[in-house]
């Protein structure tokens, strides 16, 4: 692994049994646009091992979902991945849909914000589950039939074995995230991402979730990568964290180290506008002023430095490299500490 890779495990090889569950090294992703070409993540390299929970953190169009998006091979047709990605030590970009097809569901399954981009309307939730395991493993209607019900007890779907005749719209919001994360574990995959998955649903129901993920994590050791804009949604449940804007990593470290101790002004911005149990702030939250980049017309120097209340002279013209620091952190600003 390069040794700016911000979230590289000293334990991982990078073959055979003890290879990390995914290596992310060097990954660019272009889009065509009308206008020229959009480049959306911007040499991103990291690695996840077993059972390991990774948050990935930034505002939209910081670039975190088409990282994953490029991995599990879900790009729009005018995207264009670039680097190498390998899961347990075997290439996985680029490879042809039939044979990322053996992979993705069965190994690496994703889950998105809305479960209805997933969720067929039309077919009932048995039909749409087993169909999983009777194409990945080969499982009779009955196996696959009651595999799903006991995945759905997983996911505490109260009634499982009568509910599962049911269809996607006769469930709540929150029960219909947790039918996607039933049939994302169905396979047992090795790695679960998430992408915003408690986003869209009310702050009960988002708690809920996260317990859930919480116990999962717990119970069947999967590694879970954790997308989010909300910090605060990965405080209980990652172990490392990367933060990202304007396509690339601009901090990494330990849950605990990136709460406590951020070393990036954007990271910091992001904890300061977090809301607290404990607020003694009156009022309305601070933000971080400005906006995010245009991905297409990045700032010279530091991509930060216009919402940057630290820049100076040298954030205008040199790009700050991801410089690892410490045990296994990494940053990506001139400031020698915050
Ligand atoms: Fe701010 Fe400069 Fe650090 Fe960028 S390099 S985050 S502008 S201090």
């Amino acid at each position: 692994m390069p040794d700016n890779s911000p979230a590289t495990s000293n334990a991982a090889a990078n073959n055979g049994d003890t290879a990390p569950v995914l290596a992310v090294e060097n990954l660019v992703t272009r889009f065509d646009v009308p206008d020229g070409e959009v480049c959306a993540v911007n040499d991103v390299s990291f690695t996840i091992d077993e059972g390991e929970t990774i948050g990935v953190v930034g505002e939209s169009g910081s670039g975190k979902s088409q990282v994953f998006m490029s991995v599990m091979g879900l790009l729009a047709s005018n995207g264009a991945a670039n680097g190498r990605v390998r899961y347990r030590g075997q290439d996985i970009l680029g490879l042809p849909p039939q044979r990322l097809n053996r992979i993705r569901g069965a190994k690496m399954s994703m889950i998105f914000q809305d479960p209805m981009t997933s969720l067929n309307p039309y077919l009932k939730i048995s039909r749409q589950l087993n169909e999983v395991l009777v194409q990945h493993k080969g499982m009779s209607e009955t196996e696959a039939m009651n595999r799903s019900v006991e995945m759905l007890d997983l996911v505490r779907i109260p009634e499982a074995r009568r509910r599962i005749t049911m269809y996607p719209h006769e469930f709540s919001g929150g029960m219909r995230q947790r039918v996607m994360i039933a049939m994302a574990l169905l396979c047992q995959p090795d790695l679960l991402i998430a992408d915003e998955p408690s986003t869209a649903l009310d702050v009960t129901v988002q708690a809920q979730i996260l317990d859930l993920m919480r116990d999962l994590k717990r119970e069947l050791n999967t590694a879970i990568v954790m997308i989010t804009h909300d910090l605060g949604v990965i405080a209980g449940l990652s172990d490392r964290v990367m933060v990202m804007y304007g396509g690339t990593v601009v901090e990494a470290g330990t849950v605990r180290e990136i709460f406590y101790n951020p070393q990036h002004p954007y990271t910091e911005g992001l904890l300061k506008s977090m809301p607290r149990l404990d607020d003694s702030r009156r009022g309305v939250l601070p933000t971080i002023p400005g906006q995010p980049p245009n991905l297409q017309h990045l700032p010279a120097g530091c991509s930060f430095r216009p919402r940057c209340t630290y820049a100076f002279e040298r954030c205008e013209t040199e790009v700050p490299p991801l410089t690892r620091f410490g045990e296994d952190r990494a940053k990506a600003c001139h400031l020698e500490s915050l």
